[in-house]
């Protein structure tokens, strides 16, 4: 089976005064559909560079990135655009919702850039506040929802698109111990559910237990990932 996310040899440089910084060392990875994978290490170590370059972002300065067997770099910019908007879904650390706009309206937004109709997106954003436990909000503006509500709608928001695969950037950085459980429980749900190949960074081992395996970046360069159950006892 082809992975729905396969990295491959992938090096990232950032240029830094007279020489690079080298943010990704031969990173290999792969994740299948229906796979939550944490994606742990030190701050600086290279984990949202990695999101970066997994979410096409970011062009690697050499490597393969490849999403459902695609070859990201072999698209022409407005082909790998349109693979962004289509299968790849992509949480951010911070919701980033609009403040003036409700719940079920910040979902619409992504769906009215495919292209839907504005009924049909209405009917998909419903649905998915439904899945994320937001079903009696979906009417609430941001200031109305609490920080783990709010990283609920910006869920619901990146799974609009349909995507195989989901790129989560710390998303209980801002929350307390339960709301985090929460929301990686969710996560682990959707990814099953929806069958997406998912990485979630996190700085909290706590969670990693809640997923299927972890892998753990060191400067760069990335271990191969181990089954998450392993590592709580390690
Ligand atoms: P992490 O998410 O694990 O904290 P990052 O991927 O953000 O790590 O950063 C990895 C390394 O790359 C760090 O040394 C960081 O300072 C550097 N870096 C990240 N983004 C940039 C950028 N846009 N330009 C230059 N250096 C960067
Ligand atoms: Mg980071």
């Amino acid at each position: 089976m082809t992975p729905a996310l396969s990295l491959t040899d992938v090096v990232l440089d950032y240029p830094d005064g007279e020489g690079t910084l080298r943010a990704l060392d031969r990173v290999d990875l792969d994740v299948d559909a229906g796979r939550i994978l944490s994606l742990a290490g030190p701050s600086g170590s290279g984990k949202s560079s990695l999101l970066a370059v997994a979410a096409a972002l970011t062009r690697p300065t050499s490597g393969r990135v490849a999403v459902g067997g695609t070859d990201v770099a072999e698209l022409a910019p407005r082909e790998r655009a349109r693979l962004r908007l289509e299968r790849i879904g992509i949480v951010f650390q911070q919701p980033n919702l609009l403040g003036s706009l409700t719940a079920v309206e910040q979902l619409q937004i992504a769906a009215h850039l495919r292209g839907a109709s504005p009924a049909a997106s209405r009917a998909r954003a419903l649905e998915l506040l439904e899945v994320v436990g937001l079903a009696e909000s979906s009417h609430r503006r941001p200031h109305q929802l609490s920080g783990g509500q709010r990283q609920r709608v910006n869920i619901a928001r990146a799974l609009m698109g349909s995507p195989q695969v989901l790129l989560v950037d710390e998303p209980t950085a801002a929350l307390d111990h339960e709301r985090s459980a929460a929301i990686v429980a969710l996560l682990a749900r959707a990814t099953r559910d929806f069958g997406l190949a998912t990485v979630m960074v996190t700085h909290d081992t706590e969670y990693i237990p809640l997923t299927d395996a972890v892998a753990t970046m060191h400067g760069g360069r990335l271990a191969p990932a181990v089954p998450a159950g392993a590592s709580a006892s390690a």
